[in-house]
């Protein structure tokens, strides 16, 4: 079987909203192509004394609705066709929440768990001075992705600044509360897929007190979002990392379980009645009501959709489903809530950080969360309508929703001819 590259993949979407919404190709063309692509090598001198040489990206994908917004990865698989997938998905999911974003995606092909405090340090600095000619609180505003966190913003925003001589703390989101981050970001991924997965289950008229869920990817996000699933009554059964999975009917104390990840390095070192071990594979196919892919893409594909027994997927990881999955996952009438919506709430707090950054007026939790809450609800529930109206998935919903908006903006402003 050939695996379709995820730009590809990307690209099959599109197509699709062409029928939906009456669209020439002319219209979707515009979306088949970044605007910009930088392409380039930084080296670094490792704590051996050896040069090395890595791949650093950043694709520009669109910014006909504000500046161009997207995390920057660093990881040994990290290709240009992966960053600008994940860049045209950018696009879709700040349309999908209506936040005044284009799209964009970085990353460097380098793994930061094999290097040391210094090195990543050494390489955030010289990304930013590739980048700084073209990045920009108010052209291309970058954020942590897949193995970046907030430490790594603080780099990038510091080597900018120095070289610009100017502040600008909107340049970046994700950064340290020190330095102008938001609170709340770091749980806003996951608190957005909550109100995205409760808006969902009262439309289903189901009890959440009863459901059972996996989550592949004990990061972040994931583990977040079990935390805040657990408090709320769901019961998490399944968990992965990495090295593998674990497995119980009767749920487990997601807090408990990251105790001992903490401790000795992952989910499976956690032993207690009723525990079974897994591989990060099979947690796919785990008995459960929800299925949480959260780590990373290309996890859910036509050689395995079929063993799913989930009747929700939450894309919080940024495309976990091929599009051959989807087509038997809608024949076997799985829900997919597709990453642009389950895991914008993200990028929304980023927005919020940068809001609060060019206003210099900072908010308080509760205010971020209360902000929060009704964009996903609103975006949700406006996807959840079309997808009914029209007998469409919820994937291809947002994308319909997404792509019209990109273009209205398109040709507000001239770039596309009005028709
Ligand atoms: N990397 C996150 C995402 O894929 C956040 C991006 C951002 O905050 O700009 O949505």
């Amino acid at each position: 079987m050939q695996k379709n590259t995820p730009f590809e993949n990307y690209v099959t979407r599109l197509i699709r909203t062409k029928d939906i919404l009456g669209y020439t190709d002319n219209d979707i063309e515009f979306l088949k192509t970044p605007q910009n692509v930088i392409d380039d090598t930084i080296s670094i001198t490792r704590d051996s004394g050896e040069q090395a040489p890595y791949k650093a990206y950043r694709v520009q994908f669109n910014n006909m609705r504000g500046p161009y917004k997207g995390g920057i990865r660093f990881h040994p698989d990290a290709d240009i066709d992966e960053v600008k997938a994940l860049a045209a998905a950018m696009t879709i999911k700040c349309a999908v929440v209506d936040i005044p974003f284009g799209g964009a995606k970085g990353g460097v092909q380098f793994n930061p768990k094999t290097a040391s405090k210094k090195e990543i340090q050494d390489i955030s600095r010289a990304w930013a001075r590739l980048m700084a000619p073209h990045i920009g609180a108010h052209k291309d505003i970058p954020a942590p992705d897949v193995y970046t966190n907030g430490q790594i913003m603080g780099y990038i925003l510091d080597e900018y600044e120095k070289i610009t001589g100017v502040s600008e703390p909107g340049l970046i989101t994700g950064k340290p509360l020190a330095i102008g981050g938001s609170l709340g970001r770091d749980r806003a991924t996951a608190q957005g897929g909550v109100y995205v997965l409760q808006t969902l289950v009262k439309e289903l008229g189901r009890d959440t007190e009863k459901l059972r869920v996996s989550i592949q990817g004990f990061g972040n996000a994931g583990y977040t979002l079990a935390i805040l699933l657990h408090d709320k009554g769901y019961r998490i059964v399944g968990a992965s990392d990495s090295r593998g999975g674990i497995y119980a009917k009767d749920g487990f104390d997601p807090r408990e379980v990251m105790k001992i990840k903490e401790e000795k390095g992952s989910v499976v070192d956690y032993t207690a009645p009723g525990i079974e071990i897994l591989s990060n594979e099979a947690i796919i196919g785990s008995e459960c009501d929800i299925l949480v892919p959260a780590a990373l893409d290309n996890q859910i594909r036509a050689d395995n959709a079929d063993t799913v027994k989930a009747y929700i997927i939450l894309e919080l990881a940024n495309g976990p489903t091929t599009p051959d999955a989807d087509q038997i996952l809608e024949s076997r009438k799985i829900i997919v809530v597709p990453d642009v919506i389950s895991n914008a709430g993200g990028v929304t707090v980023s927005y919020f950080e940068w809001v609060q950054n060019i206003s210099s007026f900072y908010w308080t939790e509760n205010e971020v969360f209360e902000k929060l809450e009704p964009i996903m609800v609103h975006a949700f529930e406006a996807i959840w309508k079309m997808s009914t109206a029209k007998q469409i998935s919820l994937r291809d919903a947002s994308f319909a929703i997404a792509v019209q908006r990109i273009i209205e903006a398109a040709k507000a402003r001239g770039v596309l001819e009005l028709n």
